[in-house]
């Protein structure tokens, strides 16, 4: 197995019919770098750096921020790179971090972007030492957990400023810069047309997302099986995610656990995701089945069943009877 994914990397990112698709991978530290070569991942679609925060005793001061950031880039060797800012709080504890709170629901709580809305010098740190390590490239940016769009609104004003400063200083400045918002509070999906017109991409956190939509915590194992992630009403929530990113023209990537298995990454296809980013041990399992997905037959299959009002078969049954006829 391992080499016939080896060999597929050579191969173009592309279903059987032609239509091209991104598979980008999932890191966080230093160490994940060797992965995008390894993988053949088209680019890093989330960098979670909240990671070398949590591996740390202290805050990372601005200049460990920003050597992180410039190696990941010089890895990256071009391949497009998207940093998430500091998804801290919920589950992510940082013990050094003095200001946390105890709270009854963290995941409900003062988390990602919330936290650091509220603790504007995090934010600018990390934002400043981006910017001064994209000098000359492109810088993707995206914000977690937003759940209105003034936040978005508020970081874009700290982000601005850093950019008036520096470039006062006649530092190198990213070449350009596109901000998104991960689409992970359900809030947002009945925004979803002034969301897609606020940034330049969205990325969906399913992880988060299913979490809040089905009200079933991530973390609980008891739970774990109970909802099903490709299940109907789950599924029409990405596609009225797709659809509204095709209607305005904003890209629309999906970052969570859901891109890595063949079976779901081939109904996000299906339904209308173009880019999707997996942990890199998934990527090959993911182009095998990409290669051999006849896309125009499956987006058939979703015309005929998605909006069925009775389905005879829970969706993920007809899914796998659809990839196994094929
Ligand atoms: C997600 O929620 O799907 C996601 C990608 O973010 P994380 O898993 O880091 O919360
Ligand atoms: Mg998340």
């Amino acid at each position: 197995r391992q080499e016939v994914y080896r060999e597929l990397r050579k191969k173009p990112s592309l279903t059987r019919d032609g239509v091209p698709v991104d598979l980008l991978m999932n890191a966080g530290l230093a160490v994940d770098l060797p992965q995008l070569t390894e993988s053949g991942a088209a680019g890093i679609g989330l960098f979670r750096t909240e990671l070398q925060f949590m591996v740390a005793s202290t805050f990372p001061r601005a200049e460990a921020q920003e050597r992180l950031y410039r190696d990941v880039l010089d890895a990256a060797r071009g391949k497009p790179v998207t940093f998430r800012t500091i998804d801290i709080g919920g589950d992510k504890v940082l013990p050094y971090f003095k200001g946390a709170i105890q709270e009854e629901n963290p995941a409900l709580g003062w988390r990602a972007i919330r936290l650091t809305l509220d603790r504007p010098g995090l934010l600018r740190t990390q934002i400043r030492a981006l910017l001064k390590a994209c000098g000359g490239r492109e810088l993707k940016l995206m914000l977690p957990m937003v759940t209105e769009l003034s936040e978005i609104a508020q970081a874009r004003e700290i982000i601005d400023r850093e950019v008036r400063h520096l470039s006062r200083f006649a530092h190198h400045l990213p070449t350009s810069l596109k901000l998104g918002a991960m689409l992970e509070v359900p809030s947002l999906l009945f925004q979803l047309d002034e969301l897609m017109k606020a940034v330049d991409f969205v990325s969906v956190g399913s992880n988060d997302l299913f979490q809040f939509v089905m009200a079933v915590d991530r973390g609980n194992t008891q739970l774990a099986d109970r909802f099903d992630n490709l299940s109907t009403p789950f599924l029409r929530v990405l596609k009225t995610i797709a659809d509204a990113g095709l209607r305005n023209d904003t890209p629309v990537t999906l970052c969570g656990e859901l891109a890595g298995k063949p079976i779901s990454a081939m109904a996000l296809i299906g339904l209308g995701f173009r880019s999707i980013s997996m942990s890199p041990a998934s990527i090959g399992p993911v182009k095998a089945m990409l290669t051999e997905l006849p896309l125009q037959e499956l987006e058939g299959f979703f015309n005929d069943n998605l909006m069925a009002p009775s389905q005879k078969l829970p969706m993920r049954a007809l899914l796998q009877a659809f990839a196994d006829d094929r």
